[in-house]
């Protein structure tokens, strides 16, 4: 069964179409700069890498473009062969805890709840609508960025703050990168077994660590807004929220200007000056850089904090995974944080750490917890959950 699997963005489109159950990748592309001037698109297909030019006014566009493109390389013969789409919406808040089935009632959800995430919904409406016109045959299938983390206690997701705050306006922790998490979840409780204690580690350039106990999430570091928890790429990660009004009085900043601050202008780009991408910082470090090198002291000692929290929080761990950008691919930062952890018992498998985008056991055999490099696929998660309810 063909399935598509879509990530709308304000100006973006990533697909991934899978022949399903076998999980088998037939194309995947992006379309980039949407309703921008320059747009265009790449895709992969047999290993090889297309980009074309088009003009993209709207989403729209794109999907016509991308379903020609499916019909072209032969992928499907009619659009008829597509049975699923799983489209990822990043806040379903505590409205839902699964994937479930596009209705107009699901719509009018997503679309209230674009004020708790007013950047992404939107996005994610404008594709579903799209696609829902030009494949209208097919069942479509939303899948919540937000509902692996559902499974938190009220004393975990409150904030103390006037009670009323969550009860009128939702003001409580969400959660993020749930689709990640929970395919980490998955993949270790198929080389483990279940019931088992893990704590994962999804650090990119948006980074969230959550504790997992037999299959479901007790605690996670992002919050009401990704931009809680460690810190980030461009984002504080946990701050004094006292600091925000103190620097609307001091400087006069708008909202607009704290919410550009904390998430876009902060984290590693914050604390060096300008330098967000941790291959960069990496370099940053070899060549001496002392902003560099203490941002990275930052990076690790907020990881390690969440760990060592969430340690106690699981009263113990089996498992410590790492995944996404940094956790796949840099042994450094990795081995850092684990050697940070040696009062844990941990201890790092230098040779097997010397490894990236792979899955891969990191740490040594008398480590007294095992880490673990698990390569995320949010992707192939969204295309399982379409699978499910449409098959
Ligand atoms: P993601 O958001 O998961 O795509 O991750 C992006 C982050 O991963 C960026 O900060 C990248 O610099 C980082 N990253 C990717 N490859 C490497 C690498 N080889 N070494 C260190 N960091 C990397």
């Amino acid at each position: 069964m063909k399935i598509l699997a879509v990530n709308c963005g304000s100006s973006s489109l990533k697909f991934q179409m899978y022949e399903m159950p076998e999980e088998k990748v037939l194309i995947s592309g992006n379309f980039e700069r949407i309703g921008i001037e320059n747009s265009f698109y790449s895709y992969k297909l047999n290993g090889e890498k297309i980009k074309k030019e088009a003009e993209l006014k709207n989403h729209a566009e794109a999907v016509k473009i991308l379903v020609q493109e499916l019909l072209d390389n032969n992928i499907v013969e009619s659009l008829d062969e597509i049975k699923g789409i799983g489209h990822r919406v990043v806040q379903g808040a505590d409205k839902f805890d699964k994937s479930v089935l596009v209705t107009d009632e699901v719509i009018k959800t997503i679309d209230e709840l674009s004020s708790l995430a007013p950047l992404h919904n939107p996005a994610a409406l404008v594709g579903i609508n799209a696609f829902m016109s030009i494949v209208s045959n097919a069942k479509h299938v939303v899948v919540f960025d937000t509902a692996f983390h559902q499974t938190m206690a009220r004393e975990t997701y409150l904030y103390a703050l006037p009670y009323e705050l969550y009860e009128k306006y939702g003001v409580r922790k969400y959660g993020a990168h749930g689709t990640s998490h929970k395919y980490i979840t998955k993949t270790m409780e198929k080389y483990y077994g279940e019931n088992k204690k893990l704590i994962v580690c999804h650090i990119g350039s948006g980074c969230s660590i959550t504790a997992v106990k037999d299959g479901k999430v007790v605690d996670t570091s992002m919050g009401f807004t990704p931009n809680a928890g460690v810190i980030m790429g461009t984002r504080t990660g946990d701050m004094d929220a006292s600091i925000i009004p103190y620097l609307i009085k001091k400087l006069g900043y708008s909202a607009d200007d704290i919410d550009r601050l904390i998430n876009k202008e902060s984290g590693f780009k914050g604390i060096t000056g300008g330098i967000s991408d941790s291959r960069d910082i990496e370099d940053g470090i070899k060549e001496g850089n002392e902003k560099c090198i203490l941002a990275q002291k930052m990076f690790v000692r907020s990881v390690v904090n969440y760990i060592a929290k969430y340690y106690v929080l699981l009263n113990g761990a089996d498992a410590i995974c790492f995944t996404a950008g940094i956790g796949e691919n840099s042994p450094e930062t990795r081995k850092e944080i684990m050697d940070s952890l040696s009062s844990l018992g941990v201890k790092v498998d230098d040779e097997a750490n010397n490894s990236r985008g792979k899955f891969v056991k990191v740490s040594s055999d008398d480590s007294k917890i095992e880490c673990f490099v698990v390569p995320t696929d949010e992707e192939v998660m969204i295309s399982r959950d379409t699978y499910e309810l449409v098959k």
